[in-house]
């Protein structure tokens, strides 16, 4: 259906699909009449919230009349420690998403290029077209991301570099030197964004911390979230890091509260809770060999990942199996948007969940 108002619109609408999100469990039950079921849909940490984010979020409810700390000094003091930058390098989101968000409004427009992967995160294309830049694909390898084809697709018009480390949907993860070379050849001018959403689980030795490397590219922006493994996905918290003179850029456009009082309290609990953090990885890395394991007894490809899901190749259409599983009360995510029509991402869950999907999965298949 054609909408009434796309003239009037942004130009950049016409063509923007708004992001997919997973169906929310309670929508899914209501819908198929059942319940106990499981969502290993979006990529959320299973065990829940800690017990410390619990009792801040608890501490903070007598002041929820009042609007939260818009420059959020105390969060932004823990990650500027956390991090040994100063706290002027720091920008708080409203989920991550809002910092990239911020970094498309800030360094792009209609006649500037937006470069980023195949496959890459489907975030960077929303708020690029949103500010009507052109968007520029290259080509991905085995499901990653390309340097080299990325490398050729700079150019006078690029104004931000997209590279999701590890990206999703496909998991896939690039080594120290190859981003390091990289980053290396992307001229001063263009702004780079290394999105480190799962960085806490990622476990290869070869991995590199990107926001170490500040102080070398001033036109580096590093993204971090609490959403994954901090597990608060649903307070909507995450970061960038960056030159402050960058930082100054992205706040001029941020809104003045966008991160809530409770979302602060929480980060700087979770920042604090070492402990849950390790039960978080932990049971990433246990359920990611049980997955692996099942998909592959099960005959099934898969696509190796450094973060918290998985991303497997049905050999066949993945629609129809998602929506058998969803009958089976299992929530997965088919990813045909992003290009993969025969690929579903599960996210790793709790060994039950885990065991659910897989016994789920042999069912249908
Ligand atoms: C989940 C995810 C994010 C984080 O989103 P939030 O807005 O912080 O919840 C960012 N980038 C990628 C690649 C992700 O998968």
């Amino acid at each position: 259906m054609v909408n009434r108002f796309i003239k009037q619109a942004a130009p950049g609408l016409a063509s923007l699909k708004p992001y997919v999100p997973g169906k929310p469990l309670s929508e899914l039950e209501r819908e198929l009449g059942i319940t106990g079921s499981v969502k290993l849909a979006s990529n959320e940490n299973p065990l829940g919230p800690s017990e410390r984010v619990r009792a801040a979020i608890e501490a903070q409810l007598a002041d929820l009349a009042r609007y939260p700390d818009g420059g959020a000094f105390e969060l932004r003091s823990a990650l500027a420690r956390r991090h040994g930058v100063d706290m002027s390098c720091v920008t708080l989101g409203n989920g991550s998403n809002d910092v990239l968000d911020m970094v498309a409004r800030a360094f792009l427009w209609a006649g500037r290029e937006s470069l980023f992967s195949q496959y890459a995160f489907a975030v960077y294309p929303i708020s690029s077209m949103a500010v009507g830049a052109t968007l520029r694909t290259a080509p991905a390898v085995d499901y990653g991301h390309d340097l080299n084809a990325m490398r050729g697709m700079l150019g006078e018009q690029t104004g931000v570099v997209w590279i999701a480390n590890p990206n999703n949907p496909t998991g896939s993860c690039l080594g120290r030197d190859a981003l390091r070379a990289f980053i290396e050849d992307v001229p001063p001018s263009v702004i780079i964004v290394v999105d480190e959403a799962y960085f806490e689980y990622v476990r290869d030795d070869d991995y590199p911390d990107t926001s170490l490397w500040l102080s070398d590219f001033p036109n580096l922006v590093v993204t971090r979230t609490f959403s994954k493994a901090y597990g608060l996905a649903a307070l909507r918290v995450g970061y960038g890091l960056s030159h402050p003179d960058v930082a100054d850029l992205l706040n001029r456009v941020r809104q003045p509260f966008n991160v809530d009082s409770l979302a602060q309290a929480a980060a700087i609990a979770a920042l604090g809770d070492r402990d849950y953090l390790r039960r978080s990885v932990e049971l990433n890395d246990r359920g990611m060999r049980q997955l692996v394991e099942g998909v592959t007894r099960l005959g099934l490809a898969y696509i190796p990942s450094s973060g918290n899901f998985l991303t497997v190749d049905l050999g066949r259409e993945a629609g129809p199996v998602d929506q058998a599983l969803l009958r089976l009360g299992v929530v997965t995510r088919p990813i045909a948007n992003y290009g993969l029509p025969n690929h579903l991402r599960v996210s790793i869950g709790l060994a039950a969940e885990n065991a659910r999907f897989l016994a789920a999965l042999e069912q249908v298949l």
